[in-house]
């Protein structure tokens, strides 16, 4: 058996792909709220639902079942770079004089470069398996639109994705990217929806949001039978698809005897975080004392200072109503570049987590999430994604207060992508340009008095 105290990667051959994904909803002591429609402010019906999704994608969104089997189709297309590696960082915890033992869990090595292929692979295989011609969705920093672009790819789908159009505008080869998939990438205000029309009349230079883009894609989805829509993160299946990440690490800490004190994921929907920590919760639940902390920028502090309660999940109140933490969707956050965590909601399921105190949050500000992104980069060669970056700086604080306390303690983070796109933003942060940007607790205010009276 391989040692804690000389391993550098931990691998896991590709027998060991989990069989299983691991439906937390099973073993929580408050189940996440049910939907509701926009349409007619009651529950969401299973017809409803099948206007955008198939019907395995609903049935597995309110299943309570603890198992829920990968299909073998999906299990041999992970094969192509699943078991993803765990890394110890060991010149990170070097730099840092550290007593502590840092791992990561590193989801970037994929062609589409984040966890989001976990994710989209078993969404276009349901969908084409229900007959579906093409899927439709959004894409805010772009790599939804390209682990989406790819899934679809691979399972002979068309796929159109409405990009933010300033993204649109800043990340060309991200466009690129999903074009060289055969993807329609459209920018985000639109002229095909009905939804973006009305936009671009009132505000024909609207840069867009990933609110909007997400009511243009429902929209075509609603309005196209061979179309059906597919959301990147927030929802219980999405948590549930990425549920391999923490299945995997948790065999990895197995083979050189270790267990994490306490674990950090980026929040943006939750599907990451959910992804790492919930395999880790589930022995939470049996009296383990591990700690799942999801971070969260200060510009879009949807854990830390936003309300739980019912939202919709879109502008143009298009998307299903779930109960969750919540800016209020219309609080557009700034242009911080970690475009993946600026989502005015969270998943129902990480809320309730937290509702209940059995999940930690934490905020921090864009220069010192690159501070933490540039060290890491400097000590173990990867250039992690502004979004990851986020648990990387966190991470590094919890290590630094086990050297002032001296505790030898184990951490563990995913590492949710690489920033191979996203060097505009590190050249922002290299020439200065970089600017914490703080969210407006009045427009907060101003959003939250929006929400929708459900419940009440
Ligand atoms: C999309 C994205 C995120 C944020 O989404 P979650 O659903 O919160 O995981 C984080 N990291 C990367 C690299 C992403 O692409």
């Amino acid at each position: 058996m391989a040692r804690k105290n000389d391993v550098t990667k931990v691998l896991l051959d590709e027998s060991e792909i989990p069989r299983q994904w691991y439906n937390i909803v099973a073993d929580m002591p408050n189940k996440p709220a049910p939907n509701y429609s926009p349409m007619t402010g009651k529950l969401a019906t299973l017809e409803e639902m099948e206007v955008i999704f198939p019907r395995e994608i609903i049935l597995q969104e309110g299943t309570t079942d603890r198992w829920v089997d990968i299909p073998q189709d999906v299990r041999e297309m992970y094969r192509q770079w699943r078991p993803t590696p765990l890394y110890r960082a060991r010149s990170l915890e070097k730099a840092l004089g550290t007593p502590a033992r840092i791992y990561y869990k590193y989801e970037g090595t994929n062609a589409t470069g984040s966890h989001k292929l976990n994710t989209s692979l078993p969404q276009a295989y349901y969908n084409k398996a229900a007959g579906i011609k093409r899927l439709a969705t959004e894409t805010g920093a772009g790599q939804w639109g390209s682990a989406l672009s790819l899934a679809c790819n691979r399972f002979d789908l068309e796929c159109t994705v409405y990009m933010v159009k300033v993204s649109y505008q800043q990340k060309p080869y991200r466009r690129s990217f999903m074009n060289t998939f055969g993807a329609n990438v459209v920018a985000s205000p639109s002229n095909l929806t009905n939804c973006g029309k009305s936009i671009l009349e009132k505000d024909p230079d609207c840069t867009g949001s990933l609110g909007i883009a997400i009511s243009e894609a429902v929209e075509d989805a609603a309005t196209h039978s061979d179309t059906n829509y597919a959301l990147g993160s927030v929802l219980n299946h999405v948590c549930l698809h990425q549920t391999i990440i923490g299945l995997e690490a948790k065999k990895q800490m197995e083979m050189i005897d270790e267990y994490p004190d306490v674990i950090f994921a980026c929040c943006g929907g939750g599907s990451n975080f959910a992804g790492i920590t919930f395999p880790f919760l589930m022995d939470k639940f049996k009296g383990s004392k591990v700690r799942a902390v999801a971070v969260e920028p200060t510009a879009c502090p949807t854990l830390t200072k936003g309300v739980f309660a019912y939202d919709y999940g879109d502008t143009a109140k298009v998307a299903p109503i779930t109960k969750m933490y919540t800016l209020g969707h219309d609080f557009v956050p700034a242009g911080i570049h970690a475009g993946g965590l600026r989502y005015h909601g969270d998943s129902p399921i990480v809320s309730q987590l937290y509702h209940d105190g059995i999940i930690e949050a934490q905020a921090y500000g864009q220069k010192a999430v690159f501070d933490a992104a540039v060290l890491f980069a400097r000590t173990e060669g990867i250039v992690p994604a502004p979004e990851s970056s986020h648990a990387i700086r966190a991470a590094i604080d919890e290590a630094l207060k086990a050297k002032e306390s001296g505790e030898e303690k184990a951490i563990l983070f995913c590492l949710s992508g690489h920033g191979y796109f996203d060097f505009t933003a590190y050249d922002n942060y290299f020439s200065g340009k970089l600017e914490d940007l703080e969210y407006s607790e009045e427009a907060v205010k101003a959003s939250i008095n929006n929400l929708p009276k459900i419940g009440e």
